[in-house]
């Protein structure tokens, strides 16, 4: 019998197992939106979403409710690490029926004992009594959290009901005691439960720590999930503290097969029959009434205390933790066994004594298998959750359990690592965390409070209200308006250059053509060949030495016309004379739709003799050079062009092109009686804004923040190309590391530190922004770009990085939306509509491959221009197909 006993006290290992995997599964139940309230692990946000870092620093209340008394505190930080705080307190006795009476009552008395406390210890130092003091609420009772400072009483437990309180912001409760005893320099931020100090006590300076169990009268454990995990909140970046109360676990059924008839017999007589399953097993309120149901049973069964009365033994509460404790806790012999049973009033034999340890033993050994268990889902949990293959973390402990009795650390650790091998916990044990943790839990909130000022006022100027994108959109159509007038035009930041292409696809366009793409990424020829069942492209990237970029215009339009015959002749096209559609992705004055004088280069070109020159008949003279008479070259075509005519020719609505990747420039459908700069009346004309230029005439000034200043000046075209510089890939990731320069300086990230390579000029690329900026990425992805650079980011710093990112991608989406807001309004006017529907056409590798630019871009103008239907349409190869479509309309138009 005995044996059976101590059997069905030990669960094996493949049991245990499975009972993990249910407490996991819990665990998401308690955080999912939709099965929380079912839940039974409860899973409770607590709104504490940062550890602390060390520099905390200044002196907290704190407040404690316990079962019978009210505990304050006053701790005082010094920024050191927090490895030494200074602490004094006092312990309150609640007084006889309070906790039966009116909350109202209880919340009175809290705060008499804050008031006589603070008397009593800062009285003496009246500077302090200035101060405002914050205070942190320990309060181990079920809350709805909504903030950190707010939360509502579920129910109350442990013996406590005082009336009307439940319901109630319990924050507030306090806050209006405290006041009335007129202490209103107490200010109430924090509100918590004990396992949360725990965990916030064992953090300190280079080693936080994540995860707490509090193994005592009750059990619960607490860890930092992802916030985004955490469905029951609205914070979606970073990690929270969720309180797990995994002391319910079990309250479904889950634990059933474990249970033995001890624990039936402890749950029937608990005040809670039912409930807190989990709890009975591994509670050391309840270890040792298991023990007295085993010893009843046992005895019934005759397998011991077969010469003694047992009747002692039918009392609830005879069999005490502590005597457990002192049990289990002697290995040597069993005098002491025989002396605490002889206490109680029993005879027991030499075999009883031994009987009785080993049951003392089982039971304290399953409590703390259970725990670890729940340790080993915990922490395959957060490993799972932050994408790691293995996990190391420390585990901060507390209470009785672990501080009397010394195998449970050792359990805990080896159990968990056999069910959970790709964790590895390291136990940190706590003293005191509801106390010292709580001013913890205050502190890290003050300073992040004191972050969150100072982080706002960094990102404030970047931060665009509506009426400032209304400006910038009528500002831009202003700008519009004087590029298009033949007197204003060269005074105008917007260019607004006729392109000379009148007419969109229509879907008959016929034939073979060449195409060239220069001024993109790559330099590309390709053959295009339109049907009636469609388009079919061939194309090859040649490349263009920087020596011939910045050499001779000479060289290198005899550099791209071998590349043409290279093409021809692997093409097997040598013997057609093709027409050629030259994608030029410069600002050009076009007279004609293949007579264009190059303005500037940019992107790094600067070919010399080109300047002024027409690029068509530079193209031409090269052929001539070459003797090559393989191609006709009939149109010049911007890339804002080609990628509209490309899409237009799947959807005529198309009447917009729109780039957004190294740069950014759009164009646009106009009525030729609008464009002052081309003789005619009749008809459209596609416009080439050339927009990167907005502002740098001045206009946008207002906008332009430091930050912009910094990246602006360290380019090679500083004060041009102004717009530009405030959208595209080129120049954002730029900005952002200004940012974090910036902040890092002021202390708000890295620790203050930041990395050589981290101060080097375009080391944060754009697609770092895509990156970051991925919902639900895990934030280890975040550190290991930081690593890169050679910084070691806290996942704070991580989370920072991200609002720096949606920041200044945001910016740029809601600006380039501003620009759309003016070119569609423009167009619906033009048209005299009430309602536009128009297609953009859009290419640019930061549009098409950031997470939300183009979903930021089309709320804004949805919202600037609510009277226009706005599609945008993604072009696949817009640079060449549109080149071909364009010579294709031309010679469509002149037949
Ligand atoms: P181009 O504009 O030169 O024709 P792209 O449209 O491909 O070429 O844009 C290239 C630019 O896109 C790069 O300069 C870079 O700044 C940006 N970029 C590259 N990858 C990403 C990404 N994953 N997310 C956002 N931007 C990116
Ligand atoms: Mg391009």
């Amino acid at each position: 019998q005995i044996q059976r006993a101590l059997r069905s006290l030990s669960i094996p290992l493949e049991r245990l197992h499975i009972m993990k995997g249910h407490m996991m599964q819990d665990m998401c139940k308690g955080l999912s939106r939709q099965t929380h309230a079912q839940a039974k692990v409860r899973m409770l946000p607590t709104y504490i979403c940062s550890t602390p870092n060390g520099t905390e620093k200044g002196d907290f209340l704190v407040v404690e409710l316990c079962q019978s008394q009210v505990r304050t505190l006053l701790v005082t930080l010094y920024g050191d690490g927090n490895m030494s705080p200074n602490m004094v307190y006092k312990i309150f006795d609640l007084p006889e029926g309070i906790t039966q009476g009116e909350g109202e009552a209880l919340f009175d008395f809290i705060a008499q004992c804050v008031s006589q406390f603070l008397a009593e210890t800062v009285s003496s130092d009246n500077s302090k009594a200035e101060e405002r003091l914050p205070l942190g609420f320990v309060f181990p009772f079920s809350c709805r959290q909504t903030q950190l400072d707010k939360a509502e009483l579920l129910y109350w437990s442990k013996g406590f009901s005082c009336s009307d309180v439940v319901g109630k912001d319990v924050v507030q409760l306090l806050q209006s005691a405290i006041n009335k005893q007129e202490l209103c320099h107490v200010d109430v931020v924090a509100l918590m439960n004990d396992t949360v100090g725990t965990m916030m006590t064992c953090s300190t300076e280079g080693r936080t720590c994540e995860v707490a169990i509090v193994a005592d009268k009750g059990s619960n454990c607490c860890f930092m999930a992802e916030a985004y995990l955490v469905e029951t909140t609205d914070e979606t970046s970073g990690r929270m503290c969720v309180n797990t109360e995994w002391g319910c676990f079990g309250d479904d059924g889950a634990l059933n097969d474990v249970f033995t008839p001890y624990d039936e017999c402890v749950d029937v007589e608990s005040n809670n029959p039912g409930e807190k399953r989990f709890e009975k097993m591994v509670g050391t309120l309840y270890l040792g009434e298991i023990v007295r149901h085993a010893l009843i049973a046992l005895t019934a069964e005759k397998a011991i205390f077969t010469d003694t009365n047992i009747a002692v033994l039918k009392e609830k509460g005879v069999f005490t933790m502590q005597h457990v404790l002192d049990i289990v806790n002697n290995e040597e012999g069993t005098s002491e066994v025989r002396r605490i049973l002889e206490v109680l009033g029993l005879q027991p034999s030499e075999r009883d004594c031994g009987r009785v340890q080993q049951v003392c033993r089982a039971v304290v050994g399953r409590a703390s298998t259970l725990h670890a268990t729940g340790l080993a889902a915990i922490l395959s949990y957060m490993c799972q959750t932050r994408d790691m293959e293995t996990l190391m973390v420390n585990v901060g402990v507390e209470g009785e359990l672990f501080a009397g009795y010394p195998r449970f650390e050792e359990i805990l650790m080896s159990v968990s690592r056999l069910l959970s091998p790709e964790c590895m916990g390291t136990l940190l044990p706590s003293k005191d965390g509801s106390g010292r943790g709580a001013a913890m839990v205050t502190a890290v909130a003050l300073r992040l409070a004191a972050q969150r000022r100072e982080v706002n006022e960094v990102l404030a100027p970047l931060r665009l209200s509506r009426a400032d994108l209304e400006k910038v959109q009528a500002l831009m159509r202003e700008e519009m308006d004087r590029g298009l007038c033949k007197e204003t035009n060269a005074s105008a930041s917007v260019r607004m250059l006729p392109t000379y292409v009148s007419h969109t696809p229509d879907g008959t366009e016929r034939g073979d053509f060449l195409a060239l793409d220069l001024g993109g990424t790559n330099f590309r020829v390709l053959v295009v060949h339109v049907a009636e069942d469609g388009i079919t492209m061939a194309s090859e990237i040649y490349v263009i030495p920087v020596a011939i970029m910045q050499g001779t215009g000479e060289a290198l339009f005899d550099h791209i016309i071998d590349c043409i015959i290279d093409f021809q002749m692997k093409q097997n096209l040598v013997a057609d004379i093709l027409p050629l559609g030259f994608t030029f992705s410069f600002p050009c004055q076009q007279v004609g739709l293949d007579k264009a004088l190059l303005l500037t280069w940019t992107k790094g070109f600067s070919a010399s003799g080109c300047v002024g020159q027409d690029v068509v008949q530079l193209l031409r003279e090269a052929a001539r050079r070459k003797q090559h008479a393989g191609m006709e070259v009939v149109a010049l075509v911007n890339d804002t062009v080609g990628t509209m005519m490309a899409c237009g020719y799947d959807d005529p609505k198309c009447e917009i092109g729109l780039i957004v990747g190294t740069g950014t420039n759009a164009c646009y459908m106009e009525e030729m009686r609008n464009v002052g700069t081309v003789e005619g009346d009749q008809g459209l004309m596609c416009i080439n804004m050339e927009w990167g230029a907005f502002g740098d005439n001045g206009c946008l000034d207002h906008i332009f923040t430091h930050f912009d200043k910094v990246v602006d000046e360290s380019t090679i075209n500083p004060g041009k190309q102004r717009f530009e510089k405030l959208i595209s890939g080129m120049y954002l990731g730029e900005i952002v590391r200004q940012i974090l320069m910036v902040m890092t300086e002021k202390q708000l990230l890295f620790q203050g530190k930041i990395s050589p390579k981290l101060q080097t000029r375009n080391i944060f690329q754009t697609k770092f922004l895509s990156t970051v900026e991925l919902n639900g990425l895990p934030l280890r992805q975040i550190r290991a770009i930081l690593n890169e650079l050679e910084m070691d980011a806290s996942f704070e710093d991580c989370v920072l990085l991200r609002e720096v990112c949606q920041t200044v991608s945001l910016r740029a989406a809601q600006l380039c939306a501003a620009g759309l807001a003016a070119v569609v309004e423009k167009m619906r006017e033009n048209r005299g509509l009430d309602q536009l529907s128009v297609t953009v056409g859009v290419d640019g590798t930061l549009y098409k491959l950031h997470p939300c630019f183009s979903d930021n871009l089309q709320k804004t103008l949805k919202d600037l221009a609510p009277n226009c239907d706005v599609s945008f349409m993604l072009s696949e190869d817009g640079s060449g197909k549109g080149a071909a479509l364009v010579a294709a309309v031309a010679s469509r138009a002149a037949n």
